[in-house]
C-alpha cells in the first residue's frame, strides 16, 4: 500500500483510524430518507419470526453501540452492561466455582470489593500481585483461571506490561481480562497485546459526559461472548435503550476529547511539579514515573493525574476551594473533577490520605490551571 496520504487506500473502512470509526460506525444503512442515527427503540418485544424476539436478549439500540465498541476494540464482539461493575461481575462469573483469580493489589475499589465479597462467599480464591512494568507473576499464576489487569490503575496509576502479563497467564492456562477504562480504544486496543477480555466502565471516557452509567466487555472468543451473553440474559441486568443511545452519542467525539484531555493532563502534571506544597505528582506522562517508558509505548499516559500535598486536611480544603474543577467523584467526562480519594472508607489503605485525584477534562488548560493554582495557594 502507498504511504502517500494523497493516494487513498483500496479498502477504506479497514484502514480508517479509530477516531473516524468512532464517528462512522453503528449507523443505519444509508437508504434515502433513513435517519443518520440509530433510533432509541422503545419496545420490549418484537414481531415473531425475525432476528429479534425480546428486549432482554437484544435490541437495535444495543446492536449499534455494541458493534461500534467491537469495531473500536478490534474484537469480534462486545456486550454492554448496565455499569462498569456489572461488566466486571459478568467476567468474574466466567471463573469456575473454586477457581483462582490473580488480581492486582490495588485495582479500582469496586473491583476489589467484588473480589473480596466473592472470595469470602467461597466462590473463588484471590491471589494478589504487585503491579510494575517488569512484574513476574508466574508463581501466582500457577493453577489460576483468570488474570485481572488494570493499567494505569485507579487511583495509584501503576503501570503493568499487558503483553508480558498476558503471556505469563496464557502459559499457565489462565484467561486474561483487562480493565481498560483509563486507556480507551482510541489510545490502544488491549486485544492486540494478547488479552482475552477487554472491560470498560463506559461511564467514564467512552460515554464521556457524566450522564450515563454503563459497562462493556469485548472479546475475540465466540465461546466467551456466548457465555457472557447468557450470563447477561439470565442475570437480567441490562442496559436501557436510552443509555445505549447516550453512550454511542458520546463515543462519536472520543478522539477529540481524549486528545484534549490528555494534553491538558500533561500540562497540569508538569505545572504541579513546580509547586513546593506538592510532595509528589503521579502521572505516567512524567519521565519521573516508574512506568513512563512502558506507558508511552503502550497505553499512553491517560487523563487522570494524582498529586499529594502535606496532609489530608489540606487536600480536602483544596478540593473544596476550586470553582471550575467540580468537587465530585468519577472521571472521564468533559468536565474536570477533583477529589481526595481516601475520603471514601472503602478505598485501599495504600492510597495516601493526602492524595488528590484529578480527572482532567477538555476546558481551556490555563483556566484549569489558574483555578487549581488559586485553590492550592489558598491552603499553602
Ligand atoms: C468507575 C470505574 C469502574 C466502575 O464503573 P461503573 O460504571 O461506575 O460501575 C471500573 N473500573 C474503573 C477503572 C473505573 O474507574
Amino acid at each position: 500500500m502507498s504511504n502517500d496520504p494523497s493516494v487513498p487506500p483500496t479498502s477504506p473502512d479497514s484502514e480508517w483510524k479509530i477516531s473516524t470509526r468512532a464517528v462512522s460506525h453503528g449507523r443505519p444503512a444509508p437508504d434515502p430518507g433513513a435517519p443518520v442515527n440509530e433510533s432509541i427503540t422503545l419496545s420490549s418485544t418484537f414481531h415473531a419470526g425475525g432476528p429479534l424476539d425480546y428486549g432482554r436478549v437484544g435490541t437495535p439500540t444495543w446492536t449499534a453501540l455494541e458493534s461500534t465498541l467491537a469495531d473500536l476494540e478490534s474484537t469480534q464482539s462486545a456486550l454492554c452492561f448496565p455499569s462498569g461493575v456489572a461488566a466486571i461481575s459478568a467476567v468474574l462469573d466466567l471463573v469456575p466455582v473454586g477457581g483462582v483469580v490473580v488480581a492486582p493489589a490495588h485495582p479500582y475499589s469496586g473491583t476489589r470489593g467484588l473480589l473480596n465479597e466473592r472470595q469470602s462467599a467461597g466462590r473463588f480464591t484471590v491471589r494478589e500481585y504487585q503491579p510494575s512494568p517488569t512484574a513476574d507473576i508466574s508463581a501466582e499464576l500457577q493453577g489460576a483461571d483468570l488474570l485481572w489487569i488494570e493499567t494505569p490503575s485507579n487511583p495509584l496509576l501503576e503501570i503493568s506490561d499487558i503483553a508480558g502479563l498476558s503471556q505469563q497467564a496464557h502459559a499457565a492456562g489462565a484467561l486474561v481480562a483487562i480493565d481498560a477504562t483509563f486507556i480507551t480504544p482510541y489510545i490502544a486496543q488491549p486485544i492486540n497485546f494478547g488479552v482475552d477480555l477487554v472491560v470498560h466502565s463506559v461511564t467514564k471516557f467512552l460515554a464521556g459526559h457524566s450522564d450515563v452509567i454503563m459497562g462493556s466487555v469485548a472479546t475475540n472468543s465466540d465461546e466467551l461472548a456466548t457465555r457472557l451473553h447468557t450470563i447477561r440474559t439470565l442475570g437480567g441486568a441490562i442496559v436501557g435503550p436510552f443509555e445505549a443511545f447516550l453512550a454511542l452519542r458520546g463515543i462519536r467525539t472520543l478522539g477529540v476529547r481524549m486528545d484534549r484531555s490528555i494534553a491538558n493532563a500533561q500540562t497540569i502534571a508538569e505545572r504541579l511539579l513546580t509547586l513546593p506544597v506538592v510532595e509528589k505528582v503521579r502521572y505516567p506522562g512524567l519521565s519521573s514515573h516508574p512506568g513512563h517508558d512502558l506507558a508511552m509505548a503502550t497505553t499512553g499516559a491517560g487523563a487522570v493525574v494524582c498529586f499529594e500535598v502535606h496532609s489530608a486536611d489540606q487536600a480536602e480544603a483544596i478540593a473544596e476551594s476550586t470553582r471550575l474543577w467540580t468537587h465530585a467523584t468519577s472521571l472521564g467526562g468533559v468536565e474536570s473533577l477533583i477529589e481526595r480519594r481516601a475520603r471514601w472508607p472503602f478505598e485501599h489503605p495504600d492510597v495516601p490520605s493526602n492524595l488528590i485525584r484529578l480527572s482532567v477534562g477538555i476546558e481551556d488548560v490555563d483556566d484549569l490551571w489558574n483555578d487549581l493554582y488559586q485553590a492550592i495557594s489558598a491552603h499553602s
